[in-house]
């Protein structure tokens, strides 16, 4: 949905993530909560069409999921996605890349079970290497 009401940016305190505050409040959310009529329902958020965590325009804010929220933003192109094959279901080996099989570093998926064989590679070689 796009709207072409522009954006009505909070000029007072944002907290860490950019979001107006008043006292402890998120403002949006207060915005969203008038606009509906009804409070946000357990489980939803206050989410932003136009993307922009300081705006309070009540047309640009929907109630949705965390989930609904990410996937807004990783559509948008506003968050990248955590690796850079998210498409990829397989390592190079062929194991599963299940939550079971992976392990995060600097922020890219790894294989555990390659891990474990290159863990085991090497263990060998430094016995080869023993005079
Ligand atoms: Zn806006
Ligand atoms: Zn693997």
């Amino acid at each position: 949905m796009r709207s072409d009401t522009p954006c009505k940016i909070w000029t007072g305190a944002l907290d860490s993530h950019g979001y107006a505050m008043q006292g402890h409040t998120r403002v949006a959310r207060e915005v969203l909560e008038k606009k509906q009529g009804y409070p946000i329902k357990e489980g939803l958020e206050c989410c932003h069409h136009c993307d922009t965590p300081a705006c309070i325009e009540a047309e640009h804010l929907f109630a949705g999921t965390h989930g609904q929220n990410i996937r807004d933003a990783v559509a948008k192109g506003r968050m990248k996605s955590n690796w850079p094959h998210p498409e990829k279901t397989h390592c190079l080996r062929g194991h599963a890349l299940v939550s079971a099989n992976i392990y995060i570093h600097l922020g890219k998926r790894h294989c555990r079970e390659c891990r474990k064989i290159r863990d085991r590679e090497l263990r060998e070689r430094r016995r080869h290497a023993q005079p």
